[in-house]
């Protein structure tokens, strides 16, 4: 059977972010994504309306049930909700050290919504930090964090705080004609890919990344070789994604 990846995360019911981006960038990655949903979203492409999370009890048991089941390599966590669903996430993760683990910090949809309590989501994120093979916040997410605007001193933070390795995504920075993102493992920067700045907002471009570098590391790619796949992968399903009807979000066109 194919490396799993197993993804903690939220339904979106536009199909365009949360786990059915998940589920599609893993599959196009030559991975399986498994999931354990983490919360039922209400939203379009345009705005998050609310959600209800999943208590951690029933979080833990959806993962529990494919651990002896599935050839699970490496987990993978967006949206998570709550505090509890944070801490319980560790918890099977420090029961579980020799999976890989790619941490997307989700604080916020990219409409804007909330997707949970930002400051208690932050200081939960804490205990995630050291866990991760790969953590890969938007520079919105780097400086909720860290609590720190310039960037190399917010990257230079989350080391401190236990990173083993941080992709900085640039899609938020006032770069009108590109988008830079930065690869650190080991608080020493590795690589630095510059693309151009597609047209328009995108609905699932972090949950796609994310997981598309999860699928790579679940078929023993090294971080390097994950992010280069993913970001050039990202940017082809970016380039043909579609307009809903209503002018929200392009939804990415994953396959
Ligand atoms: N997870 C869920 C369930 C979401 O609904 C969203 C955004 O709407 C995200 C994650 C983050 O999406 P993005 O990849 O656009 O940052």
């Amino acid at each position: 059977m194919r490396a799993t990846v197993l993804c903690f995360s939220g339904l979106d019911p536009s199909g365009g972010a949360g786990l059915q981006a998940d589920i599609e960038a893993i599959g196009q990655s030559g991975a399986h994504a498994a999931i354990a949903c983490t919360a039922l979203t209400i939203q379009n492409s345009q705005q998050v309306f609310g959600f209800e999370a999943t208590s951690s009890q029933l979080l833990l048991a959806q993962a529990q049930a494919v651990v002896q089941d599935l050839p699970i390599k490496c987990v993978k966590s967006g949206m998570l909700g709550t505090t509890e669903n944070i801490t319980a996430l560790a918890e099977f993760l420090t029961a579980h050290p020799d999976y890989h683990y790619v941490l997307d910090p989700v604080l916020v949809a990219n409409s804007g919504g909330s997707l949970g309590d930002q400051a208690t989501l932050v200081a939960a994120f804490q205990q995630l930090i050291p866990l991760a093979t790969l953590i890969t916040p938007n520079t919105v997410e780097l400086r909720a964090l860290t609590g720190i605007n310039d960037l190399d001193a917010a990257t230079q933070k989350l080391f401190e705080l236990g990173a083993n390795a941080v992709l900085v995504k640039g899609g938020h920075e006032a770069t009108p004609d590109y988008i830079r993102n930065a690869l650190y493992i080991h608080a020493e920067l590795v690589s630095e890919t510059t693309c151009s700045r597609l047209d328009g907002e995108y609905h699932g471009s972090g949950c796609s990344l994310a997981s598309y570098i999860a699928g790579r590391l679940a078929q023993n790619d090294s971080i390097q070789q994950a992010v280069n796949h993913a970001e050039t992968w990202l940017w082809t399903v970016l380039k043909q994604a579609e307009s809903p009807v209503s002018g929200g979000q392009k939804i990415p066109k994953r396959f």
